[in-house]
């Protein structure tokens, strides 16, 4: 911005130097026969006309203007062309919405179109080309040349521009392509009605207007409905891809960044309504989640709470329609914003807010499938949040279904009470580890690894049956706690066990390797036995000790052995 601080004055300066007397000397050098008659009233009328209707391709809004202003150029002159063109400039100022003040965009695009038309024109006279004429030839061969000078020319002066601002762009983007097609479009529209005018006069700006005119809508039409259609697939995308999600916050986070990247924001909130308060859970900015302690704001205040009271979408396309509601210290240069109340059952959860830097960055049908993607949202979050209880609630590891960590702790501390007690004599655990099971992983991939692992849950579970309860403790660690075992009862097991698992073949499915890989796999694995009420007086001391006895008696005496507790 700095820049065009600088910028604004030079650019008021160079217009007042070239413009007016530029104008007066193409005037008295090329003067116009004709100033202003109906047919010129009804070029300029499509000129209007066309300029209200630019076509968006790719983002970029493309003027097809040059239909009537070649056709102007042919039959008045450069004179009048100059004028069209200052016309329909005008047209562009106030319809195109850009960061860049209009005193800044006035003097550069005014300046602009005058040294193209102006240089174009030039051009075209000095290399032999006539106004007003009658021959075929002449018409295509000069227009075209004015048409493609005038394109070059163009490119040339924003290039420069760009390089001069140090906003450099490559000379060729797919814009300046698009351009050239759209031109070479145009061009047998300007000369027909070049020549028709010339035959039937006034008619042939209406007999060519019109269905100018009508394709043009209908190519809009087309055009912003199949943006529609995009816009809605991706949002159905998003929608299988936060229901997937198992976490709340892996909901919260794939949301804000799709979002952000579907409607290109530079800014994204998810906002917390519950209490009567507005908290600000998740905040996405310039492609990155910034961690930052936001306080609680009453649920009434700023534009969270707009969209919250009128329980509706909110879309601003610049500063000053929103910046009265705001209280709290919002990013100084945002200008659009869209806001949908994120809501479930009819009851408002939260908020989205999206901003950009740009004005006018969002339109109505964003807003809305923005509206569509908030309601995945709040089902998604919904869905992980029960997901979340389930699996903290659940008893049972998912890959083998044997019992879990938190199942095996709350049986262990209800045995030791009975021991303390006296209502259960004695108690024995056994703590089970694979030997080398990394290096399995490595070899037949994680897949397999996952495979052995029910397959020995499938063994274990069999072999105790209702002698005590199985549960995988870690990763490749498995327990087995059994109630009224004495320690030399356990250690026999176990070594039963140990056998059993040593002579099993494993059957793997998948294998990373080639066809020729085993299908079936041995294991080994280390064993370490501790019993209460002898060595341990609560359920952490005897997992503990039987660990100490898995590791040092079984692993380091060299792996697929059992080793009993020992003070
Ligand atoms: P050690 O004989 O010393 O026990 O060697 P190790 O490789 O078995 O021991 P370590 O603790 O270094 O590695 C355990 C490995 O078990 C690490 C991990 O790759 C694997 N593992 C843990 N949980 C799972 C699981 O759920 N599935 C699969 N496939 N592998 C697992
Ligand atoms: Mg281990
Ligand atoms: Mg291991």
């Amino acid at each position: 911005m700095k820049n065009s601080q600088k910028r604004i004055p030079l650019l008021w300066s160079l217009w007042a130097l070239i413009v007016p007397a530029g104008l007066y000397i193409v005037y008295a050098q090329y003067p116009p026969e004709v100033l202003l008659d109906w047919e010129l009233l009804a070029f300029i009328a499509f000129a209007v006309l066309t300029s209200l209707l630019p076509l968006n391709i790719n983002g970029t809004p493309m003027y097809l203007v040059q239909w009537v202003t070649i056709a102007v150029f042919l039959k008045y002159g450069l004179f009048v062309e100059i004028l069209v063109s200052q016309l329909t400039m005008l047209i562009l100022l106030f319809r195109t919405r850009s960061a860049s003040p209009r005193t800044e965009r006035f003097p550069f695009n005014s300046l602009m179109f005058f040294v193209l038309s102006a240089f174009t024109g030039i051009v075209f006279f000095s290399v032999g080309g006539e106004i007003g004429s009658v021959e075929f030839s002449h018409i295509v061969i000069y227009g075209l040349l004015y048409q493609l000078v005038y394109l070059i020319a163009n490119h040339l002066y924003l290039y420069v521009d760009d390089v001069l601002m140090k906003t450099s762009k490559t000379f060729i983007t797919l814009d300046t392509i698009w351009d050239f097609l759209i031109t070479l479009l145009v061009f047998p529209y300007a000369i027909t009605l070049y020549v028709l005018e010339a035959s039937i006069g006034i008619y042939a700006p209406m007999l060519l207007g019109l269905p100018f005119m009508v394709m043009t809508v209908v190519l809009r039409l087309y055009n912003s409905s199949e943006k529609i259609n995009i816009d809605l697939k991706k949002a159905g995308d998003i929608g299988h891809q936060l229901a997937d999600r198992l976490t709340q916050n892996e909901v919260i986070d794939q949301f804000v960044e799709q979002v952000s990247t579907m409607f290109k924001t530079d800014y994204a909130y998810v906002i917390d309504y519950r209490d009567n308060q507005l908290l600000v859970l998740r905040m996405f900015e310039d492609g990155k989640f910034v961690e930052m302690d936001m306080p609680a704001l009453p649920y009434t205040k700023g534009i969270a709470g707009q969209a919250i009271a009128y329980n509706a979408p909110l879309l601003y396309g610049k500063k000053r329609q929103w910046a009265d509601l705001v209280t709290v210290q919002m990013r100084e240069d945002i200008e659009s914003i869209m806001a949908t109340p994120i809501s479930r059952n009819n009851k408002i959860e939260g908020v989205l807010l999206v901003g950009s830097r740009k004005p006018f960055a969002f339109s109505e049908n964003q807003l809305q499938i923005m509206e569509i993607l908030s309601t995945y949202f709040a089902v998604s979050l919904e869905k992980a949040g029960y997901m979340e209880k389930v699996i903290a609630k659940s008893e049972r590891c998912g890959l083998t279904k044997l019992y879990n960590y938190r199942y095996l702790d709350e049986t262990l501390e209800n045995s030791m009470k009975e021991i303390h007690a006296g209502t259960l004599g004695q108690l024995s655990l056994i703590m089970m580890d694979i030997d080398h099971f990394k290096s399995i992983n490595d070899t037949y991939g994680h897949q397999s690894g996952n495979e052995i692992l029910i397959q020995l849950a499938d063994l274990l579970r069999e072999a105790i049956g209702d002698e005590g309860t199985v549960a995988r403790y870690g990763g490749e660690e498995f327990v087995i706690l059994l109630p009224h075992y004495s320690k030399e009862l356990a250690l026999i097991l176990a070594e039963n066990l140990r056998k059993e698992i040593a002579n099993h073949a494993f059957k793997i499915q998948q294998s990373i390797q080639n066809e020729k890989q085993a299908d079936e796999l041995h294991i080994t694995m280390s064993i370490g036995v501790a019993s209460a009420p002898e060595d341990a007086e609560d359920g952490t001391g005897i997992i503990r000790n039987a660990d100490r006895a898995l590791y040092t008696g079984a692993k380091q005496a060299g792996r697929n052995k059992v080793a009993a507790y020992t003070k």
